[in-house]
């Protein structure tokens, strides 16, 4: 794969500590340039010093551990503040809770604010935690290694937040005349739950980051044989809500089986479950998400996406497309995956409970109520108790995908990357985008770097990493989709 070919220069390999300022420039991509001629007439920033000057961040950012729980944002917090600084640009560090933080800053488009105008670059700082005997490299070292740095948290999401704040800086370096302001949030708690991060953010500080439109992560820029094919950009979420099926009976001596052992009951009602298939249901998102992918993937599943709409072939086209890819039957319908099970003191006593747990998955819009009232009415059994957990995270509209933001990604991801298609994504986790959408904010994700769905896969995964080349590609691709939105005109 192109993306992961890139070599660096022997002595930049061998560097554990790799030194951002004094290391020879990377080897360039053998690829052509992938950008319209007009774009390099416009004023810009020094594009190789911004993209040089990212990984430094980027290597930084990882070297501070921010595995939540605890978090610790506050350091990644003061660092980026740090670093906004430098460029003369004004950071406000907020502690959110003791050793937790964000960290907001602006550039204005002119004295009076405009918070329906202003473009929110929103990123989380914290990461999920490692299994350190599955790395083959420090996770918290940054170090780079085949063209890659490697780190918990390149992908996921110090790599996209340093796009964010590399396009930030990069608009403040270029002096490009500003039509809306730009605000940087960096905050923390997104891996568990959003408290200190977003819910504190938009709780107690929404009049510093009011926004009309925001880029956060969730999408992604596919490569396939050295070339994007589209750039997904997240437009709408499924959200998750847990529930617990509970059986009781009598505990008993296991030497005398009875036919009210909750054991049974509970195995019954969770291949009930299992079974249960959801009505398929195409949203605006989905349905677009489909019809443009389709005529980029082969022959025999683009006709099984075209047959989505079809009454009649929907059922079978969504069996073949999951075949393929079970993250599309997760696309078109509620869904429900038994992940625990709990029963049992010792072998020889029949308990007086046995426990499943679901995570259901919903689709935007879609209540839980009915659901659980479905699946109690598949199990049909009285000894079987549906207990719903509180939402952790409030359902959210879709954003629309007519929106400004999402034209000037439309705009840009071809001058960009020649032929790549634009498609609108509906992922079926949550991301931080949520609480910006309940307060009307057209929020999309994006992740900038062109990676292969393998490269993707890593995130949260053992030896995450990003590729180096496909890091400069896609700060420089986040900076022309920013300043194709915020620039002035005329
Ligand atoms: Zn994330």
């Amino acid at each position: 794969m192109l993306f992961a070919a890139l070599s660096l220069p022997a002595a930049a390999q061998r560097e554990r500590n790799y030194p951002v300022v004094s290391v020879p420039h990377l080897a360039k991509s053998t690829e052509p340039q992938a950008q319209v001629p007009n774009v390099v007439t416009r004023p810009g920033p020094e594009m190789e010093k911004l993209q040089m000057d990212a990984l430094g961040w980027l290597i930084d950012l990882i070297r501070i551990d921010t595995t939540n729980p605890p978090g610790n944002e506050l350091a990644a917090a003061k660092y980026i503040a740090g670093v906004l600084e430098k460029e003369g640009i004004t950071a406000e560090v907020i502690e959110s809770a003791p050793g937790r933080g964000i960290v907001i800053a602006r550039l204005r488009a002119g004295a009076i604010p405009d918070p329906a105008r202003a473009l929110l670059l929103l990123g989380h700082t914290d990461v999920v935690g490692v299994d350190r005997a599955k790395w083959t490299v420090d996770p918290f070292s940054g170090e780079m290694k085949n063209g890659s740095v490697y780190g918990r948290g390149a992908l996921d999401m110090k790599g996209p937040l340093v796009a964010h704040l590399a396009a930030f800086i990069g608009l403040k370096r270029s002096g490009v005349r500003l039509d809306r302001d730009v605000i940087l949030l960096a905050e923390g708690d997104e891996e568990a739950g959003g408290e200190a991060g977003i819910e504190f953010a938009v709780r107690h500080h929404w009049d510093k980051i009011a926004c009309g439109f925001a880029l956060n992560e969730g999408g992604q820029t596919i490569a396939q044989d050295g070339k994007v094919l589209y750039v997904g950009v997240q437009a709408s979420e499924k959200v998750a809500v847990n529930v617990h099926v509970i059986a009781r009976g009598p505990a008993g001596h296991a030497s005398i089986p009875r036919k009210d052992n909750p054991v049974a009951h509970l195995a019954a009602a969770v291949e009930k479950i299992a079974a249960f298939e959801t009505p398929i249901q195409m949203q605006t998102v989905t349905r677009t998400y489909f019809e443009r992918l389709a005529p980029l993937v082969d022959n025999d599943l683009g006709k099984w996406m075209r047959a989505l709409d079809t009454p009649g072939r929907q059922d079978l086209a969504v069996k073949r497309l999951t075949e393929t890819n079970p993250a599309w039957n997760a696309m078109l319908r509620n869904t429900i995956s038994p992940t625990m099970l709990q029963a049992g003191v010792r072998v020889n006593v029949i308990p007086s409970e046995a426990r499943a747990s679901l995570n259901i998955r919903l689709l935007p819009g879609e209540l839980p109520g009915p659901l659980i009232a479905s699946l109690e009415k598949a199990v049909a059994d009285p000894a079987i108790k549906f207990e719903m957990e509180p939402l952790a995270r409030q359902q959210s509209p879709p954003s629309s995908i007519e929106s400004e933001l999402f034209k000037a990604i439309e705009r840009t991801a071809p001058r960009s990357f020649p032929g790549a298609a634009v498609v609108p994504m509906m992922s079926t986790w949550a991301t931080d985008s949520a609480q910006l959408r309940l307060r009307s904010v057209q929020a999309l994700g994006i992740i900038p770097f062109p990676l292969t769905q393998e490269e993707l896969a890593r995130m949260h995964s053992d030896d995450e990493r990003i590729p180096i080349d496909a890091f400069r590609r896609g700060v420089e691709f986040e900076y022309r989709i920013v300043e194709e939105f915020v620039r002035a005109r005329n």
